[in-house]
C-alpha cells in the first residue's frame, strides 16, 4: 500500500504560469486587458469557435448563454439529471423552468428520445452535458431543435479536447460554455468561456460587464474615452488578466495534458479488463473523450459492499476518489421544488448508487497509477461476493 495520500484532482499548475501570472501582476493592468483578449483568441482557435468570450466561471459562462438567447421565466429549458448542480441553477437564475430527462445507459448523457418526448410548447432551449468528456450524441439533438425551434447551449466543461463525429466539440454553430475550475481539465483557478457565433458573443460581452457599451480596456487604454453607456442590466462576470496569465500556459500545455490522460485511461482499461466486480467506462467508435472523469461502475452483487464502503476502502489506502454526482433532483432544494422521487430518473439513479471516479490527471505518475489499481483490486479480494 502506499504511504503517502494519492490526492484525487491537484491542479497541474508549473513554472510557467507562475511567470506569467507575476508578469500580468507586474505589468500594471490585472483585469480584464490583454492577456484576456489573448486567452479568448487562442482557446477559439483551439476548439474551432468563431468567437470567445472568456468568464469568471463556467457557470456565469452557462447563466450568461442562457441569458443571452434569452431564456426566461415562462420558458422550459431541458437539461439531464446527471449533471452537476449548476447546469439547472443556471436554468433557474434566468427564471425558466428546468426540465430533467434521464440518461443512456452507456455513456450516462441524456438520452435523446426522452428529450423528444420532453419538448412542449413552452420549451425554449436544450443544455446537453457531455459527461466525463464523451460527447452528448448530438445529431439527434440538432434535428430535435432544428424541427421545434429550439436552441442549443452546450454544457462543455469536461469537453475540451472532445470530437464527435471528426469535429472538436465548440465547432459549431450554437453556444457552447467552459469551465477552468481548478479540476477540470486545464485551469484558471476559477474561469469559464462562452463560445458561439461572433453576433451571439458580442452581445454576452456587454451582458458579461454591467451592460456598459466599451470595457475597461477600451476606456482607460491609449486612445480609448471615458464615456459609456449601459445598454442592458448586465452581470458582473468578466475574467481578469491575472487568470488568463494562467489559462494562456495551460492551454500550450493541454494537448500534452491530454495524451497522459489517455494513456492512464489505457492503462486502467487494461487492468481492470475482466474484472466480474466492474463495469468499466465506454468511448463510442463516432467520438473521441476528453477523459475529464474515469468512472468505474461497481457490479454490486460480486461484491459484499456497497459504494460507499468502496470508496472508504481506497481512501484507507491513500487513494483519493470522489463521485460525480449525487443527481440534482435528490438535491433538497429541487425535489422539494418539483416533487421529484428518486427513482423519477432510474437510470441516472441507479448508476449513481455504484459509480465512483478514480484519480486522472496529468500529474500521475506510473507508480501512482500502479497503486491505483492495486488498490482497487486488492478491495475487490478482500470483498468478493
Ligand atoms: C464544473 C462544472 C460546471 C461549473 O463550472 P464552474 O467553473 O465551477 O462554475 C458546470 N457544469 C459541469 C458539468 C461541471 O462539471
Amino acid at each position: 500500500m502506499r504511504n503517502t495520500f494519492l490526492p484525487f484532482c491537484p491542479p497541474q499548475i508549473g513554472e510557467e504560469e507562475i511567470a506569467e501570472v507575476v508578469d500580468a501582476l507586474r505589468s500594471g493592468w490585472i483585469t480584464t486587458g490583454p492577456r484576456t483578449q489573448q486567452f479568448e483568441t487562442d482557446f477559439k482557435d483551439y476548439v474551432g469557435a468563431p468567437a470567445a468570450l472568456a468568464v469568471s466561471s463556467g457557470t456565469a459562462a452557462l447563466h450568461l448563454a442562457l441569458a443571452t438567447l434569452p431564456v426566461g421565466p415562462g420558458d422550459e429549458v431541458i437539461t439531464t439529471a446527471h449533471t452537476f448542480v449548476a447546469t439547472v441553477n443556471a436554468i433557474e437564475h434566468t427564471g425558466a423552468t428546468p426540465v430533467l430527462v434521464d440518461v443512456e445507459p452507456d455513456t450516462l448523457n441524456m438520452d435523446p428520445d426522452l428529450v423528444a418526448a420532453a419538448v412542449t410548447p413552452r420549451t425554449r432551449a436544450i443544455v446537453p452535458v457531455h459527461y466525463a468528456g464523451h460527447p452528448v450524441d448530438m445529431d439527434p439533438l440538432y434535428a430535435l431543435a432544428q424541427h421545434h425551434g429550439l436552441s442549443i447551449v452546450e454544457d462543455a466543461a469536461h469537453a475540451v479536447s472532445a470530437t464527435y463525429r471528426d469535429r472538436r466539440i465548440g465547432d459549431c454553430d450554437n453556444p457552447v460554455a467552459w469551465s477552468f475550475y481548478a479540476t477540470k481539465n486545464m485551469t484558471t483557478a476559477e474561469g469559464g468561456m462562452v463560445t458561439g457565433p461572433l453576433e451571439f458573443i458580442e452581445r454576452a460581452r456587454i451582458a458579461s460587464l454591467h451592460g456598459m457599451s466599451k470595457d475597461a480596456w477600451k476606456r482607460f487604454g491609449k486612445g480609448g474615452s471615458w464615456y459609456w453607456e449601459v445598454v442592458t442590466a448586465g452581470f458582473k462576470y468578466n475574467m481578469p488578466d491575472v487568470l488568463a496569465a494562467i489559462g494562456l500556459c495551460q492551454l500550450r500545455k493541454l494537448q500534452g495534458f491530454q495524451q497522459r490522460r489517455a494513456a492512464i485511461v489505457a492503462a486502467y482499461n487494461s487492468a481492470f479488463a475482466g474484472q466480474e466486480a466492474l463495469e468499466l467506462p465506454v468511448t463510442r467508435p463516432d467520438v473521441g473523450s476528453a477523459w475529464h472523469l474515469y468512472v468505474l461502475r461497481l457490479n454490486l452483487e460480486c461484491l459484499t459492499i456497497g459504494r460507499d464502503q468502496f470508496v472508504q476502502e481506497l481512501i484507507a489506502r491513500n487513494i483519493g476518489v470522489s463521485v460525480h454526482w449525487p443527481p440534482v433532483h435528490i438535491q433538497p432544494y429541487y425535489a422539494a421544488k418539483y416533487g421529484y422521487q428518486p427513482l423519477d430518473f432510474p437510470v441516472c439513479y441507479r448508476n449513481y448508487e455504484r459509480m465512483l471516479s478514480l484519480p486522472l490527471h496529468a500529474g500521475l505518475t506510473d507508480q501512482d497509477v500502479a497503486d491505483v489499481i492495486d488498490a482497487v483490486r486488492d478491495v475487490i479480494n478482500k470483498f468478493r461476493r
